[in-house]
């Protein structure tokens, strides 16, 4: 599994920095955002490190659907499927992507506003 020496989410995939992680399996791990947004934070990430979206090829179009397969069981665990939440990847810099490893934003728990940006 490729991982990048510099980055920070690749260090909480092997253990180098410590993550609050709240699911892992193969492909993906989950854990809590450090600076929560709403009441439920979470980051669902590949073990694999890719930049940002962009660099999805048809090749791992089964990784995306799979962390949001992923994402849907954790907002159950997390009491906030019934009540609704929100699914976010930022891309890039215009796209307000800060880390540079592939996430995914599972964010819940408290009425979120409307706008998109
Ligand atoms: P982005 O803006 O790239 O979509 O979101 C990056 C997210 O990663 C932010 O919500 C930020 O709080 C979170 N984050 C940055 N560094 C760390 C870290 O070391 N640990 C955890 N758990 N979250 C982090
Ligand atoms: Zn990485």
């Amino acid at each position: 599994m490729e991982q990048k020496m510099d980055c920070i989410f690749c260090h909480i995939v092997s253990g180098k920095i410590p993550g609050d992680i709240v699911y892992q399996d193969e492909e993906v791990i989950a854990f809590r955002d450090i600076n929560p947004q709403s009441p439920v934070h979470l980051l669902i990430i590949p073990r694999e490190h890719f930049t940002s979206l962009a660099d999805i090829t048809d090749k791992e179009t089964c990784l995306i659907g799979h962390m949001v397969g992923v994402a849907n069981q954790l907002a159950i665990d997390e009491s906030i499927s019934g009540d609704g939440y929100r699914l976010v990847i930022n891309c890039g810099k215009q796209g307000g992507q800060l880390v540079p490893h592939l996430h995914m934003h599972l964010m819940g728990g408290r009425q979120l506003s409307g706008q998109l940006g």
